[in-house]
């Protein structure tokens, strides 16, 4: 008996993966959730039957979420991580000593709980001392603060569902406010390359060039997300993803990474020209 784990990435195009075993399926309050067992990508969460993450391919969201801001922001002690109930975010978080604070906000507290029981390779940051976690709605709590934090790192799910109020205008906006005159926000950005995507990453980016006075995308590939090809947005108030990235520093730190290094980082901002016009057209458009 063959058992497979299918998620459709357009009405023409499905991705599958062979499922050894399922190890958890509940219904939250807000969603769907499952834990599968596979050969090939180790152990993976879906969420509504969409890939959040899989124990193969995760250190390469995770670190380009992290260490891209990381390098740049010269002083972070403050963060805030939206999302992220896996707890991959907040592992890379607690490697830098400097960071003295780090509130996570989960909307569905079953997400963590059952990430704790069948994902610890992610969920093993969740005990630091420096993290806090609420379990509301991101888009509800951000609303609160002015000028409290350095980093807020937007690590949710795709603009439907709980997820859909973490890609407005109201919550990039509450934001801005929430960062301190230096701060940066990192979003997941969605992919540019099925045209359903494309649009929501198109109306996200929008949203954000809006908002803040330095706005850049940035790529990494992440074999099980739809195409595979996955943007990063960079929203900063000051600092440049680029120009102000203090590549000496963070390699002085020796920090150990499977993906991320700080030549890369700079690639990464080098984006494809389909997708630089794409970011053109809504950056254009009043
Ligand atoms: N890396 C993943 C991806 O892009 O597919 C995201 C992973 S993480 C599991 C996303 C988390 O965001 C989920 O646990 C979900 O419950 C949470 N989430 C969704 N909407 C939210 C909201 N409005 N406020 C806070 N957390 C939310």
């Amino acid at each position: 008996m063959e058992l497979w784990f299918t998620e459709k990435h357009t009405e023409s195009v499905k991705f599958s993966i062979q499922v050894d075993k399922q190890l958890y399926s509940s219904q939250s309050e807000f969603q769907r959730i499952d834990i599968f067992d596979s050969k090939e990508f180790g152990i993976f969460l879906t969420l509504d039957g969409y890939m959040m993450l899989t124990q193969k391919d995760e250190f390469i969201y995770h670190e380009m979420m992290v260490h891209v801001p990381m390098s740049v922001h010269p002083n972070v002690k403050k963060a805030l991580v939206i999302g992220g109930g896996d707890g991959g975010t907040v592992r890379e978080l607690v490697r830098y000593p400097e960071i003295e604070h780090i509130d996570l906000v989960e909307i569905d507290a079953e997400v963590v709980s059952a990430c704790r029981k069948y994902l610890r390779q992610t969920a093993c940051g969740f005990d630091d001392a420096r993290v806090h976690i609420y379990y509301e709605d991101g888009l509800k709590f951000v609303r609160k603060f002015s000028d409290e934090y350095d980093l807020i790192l937007v690590d949710s799910t795709d603009p439907f569902g709980p997820g859909e109020g973490l890609f407005t205008k109201e919550f990039y906006g509450n934001c801005y406010k929430a960062l301190k005159a230096d701060g940066i926000m990192v979003n997941q950005h969605e992919s540019p390359f099925y045209p359903n995507d494309a649009t929501a990453m198109q109306r996200a980016h929008k949203r954000i060039v809006e908002s803040f006075p330095i706005s850049r995308v940035y790529q990494a590939h992440i074999p099980t997300y739809p195409s595979g090809h996955w943007l990063f947005g960079f929203a900063s108030k000051k600092y440049h993803p680029l120009d102000d990235c203090d590549a000496e520093g963070w390699k002085k730190r020796g920090l150990r990474t499977g993906y991320y290094n700080v030549q890369l980082h700079k690639g990464a901002f080098a984006l494809p020209n389909y997708v630089e016009e794409m970011l053109e057209q809504v950056e254009k458009k009043p």
